[in-house]
């Protein structure tokens, strides 16, 4: 392990992995899906790289920042996600049309289709209690039933995280190992694409005795996030409403079977979702078994990446079994 103190630092150790062939892997949060953030060789944690400066209408932060205050959350209006299933996370609520009309779909849908349980919307508002309750009456009305239960907790941010984590299951708590599957969700999902995730929600609820949890999980997109042409950084999908992520998580003493049960519920789902929402897929929950990440994450981009790629690491010293390649 290395905590570098200054980028100085971290060429240094950049450079002892190149010259010795000792594996590298950067680590930053040490919170990515898959795990890439550790290794066998060096792991360099970027942890106290941690400074933000802003100013000039720019905002620089370095790679070891983990949590961004509202001051700074608040223009970026990115999604953060809570997974009791079936949930709806809408961003930050007063973000663009297309975040209403997305999560009133769902709401509506997932509602009407039978599906066990009852749908959550969960989201973060950054103001007053009073200010938001309006925003809660027009989302109410949008979906054209008042909901059974509105619950407002004031607090600050880091409480708000964990009060998000609470209600999502608790991710704060003791370790869960578990998968992930995604889709790019580009239009408002069709009634036949609810149809499918009721009924994949039923099959979860079936899995009620078989060890471990599983949901699904629609983020909304919008705002700031499709202020940027798809080609102008990596992230390409900035004509999206949404992203479902379908997730099954286990424990370390679950039994092998429940484990491999709770993957074929996660794979059937994925299968039937496809024809509906297509081939993207969203990086930031990689899925080891995907075997058209680089399109389905970075769409008509990977070429611009490959080229920085061959640029900047001709010799693959920043290397994982998903990264650009040349
Ligand atoms: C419980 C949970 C909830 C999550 N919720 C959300 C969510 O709501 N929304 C969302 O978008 N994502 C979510 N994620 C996914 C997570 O935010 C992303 O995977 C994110 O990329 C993790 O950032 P990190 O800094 O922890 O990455 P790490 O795990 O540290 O690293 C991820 C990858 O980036 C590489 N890397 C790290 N630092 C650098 C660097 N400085 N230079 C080059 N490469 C580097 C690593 O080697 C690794 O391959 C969630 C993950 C978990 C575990």
């Amino acid at each position: 392990m290395a905590y570098p103190a200054d980028v100085h630092d971290v060429v240094d150790c950049v450079n002892f992995a190149r010259s010795s062939r000792v594996p590298l892997a950067l680590r930053s949060g040490g919170h990515g899906y898959a795990g890439y953030s550790t290794g066998p060789g060096l792991v360099l944690d970027t942890s106290s790289l941690n400074s933000a400066t802003v100013g000039g209408g720019q905002a620089l932060f370095g790679a070891g920042v983990k949590g961004l205050g509202p001051t700074t959350h608040w223009p970026l209006r990115g999604c953060r996600s809570a997974g009791a299933p079936p949930s709806v996370w809408p961003g930050l609520w007063n973000a663009d049309p297309a975040t209403p009309r997305t999560v009133t779909c769902a709401f509506e849908q997932l509602s009407d289709s039978g599906a066990p349980g009852v749908p959550t919307v969960t989201g973060t508002f950054i103001g007053t209690p009073s200010a938001l309750e309006p925003v809660l009456d027009r989302l109410a009305a949008a979906v054209g039933r008042a909901g059974t239960d509105r619950v407002i907790v004031p607090c600050d941010y880091t409480r708000a995280a964990c009060e998000a984590d609470r209600r999502g299951g608790g991710t704060l708590g003791p370790r869960v190992a578990f998968a992930a599957k995604s889709h790019i969700v580009r239009e408002p999902l069709s009634p036949a694409a609810a149809a499918v995730m009721a009924a994949a929600l039923e099959q979860l609820h079936h899995l009620t005795g078989v060890g471990g949890a599983g949901g699904l999980l629609i983020d909304a997109l919008g705002g700031a996030v499709n202020d940027r042409l798809p080609g102008a950084t990596a992230f390409p999908h900035r004509a999206a409403v949404g992203v479902v992520q379908y997730h099954s998580y286990w424990h370390q003493f679950t039994d092998p079977t429940h484990v491999d049960r709770r993957l074929d519920w996660l794979r059937d789902v994925h299968a039937a979702m496809q024809p509906h929402l297509g081939t993207g897929g969203y990086t930031n929950g990689m899925d080891l078994e995907l075997t058209d990440w680089q399109v389905a994450y970075h769409g008509d981009n990977y070429p611009r990446m490959q080229r920085v790629k061959a640029a900047c690491d001709p010799e693959d010293v920043f290397t994982f079994p998903q990264v650009v390649r040349r």
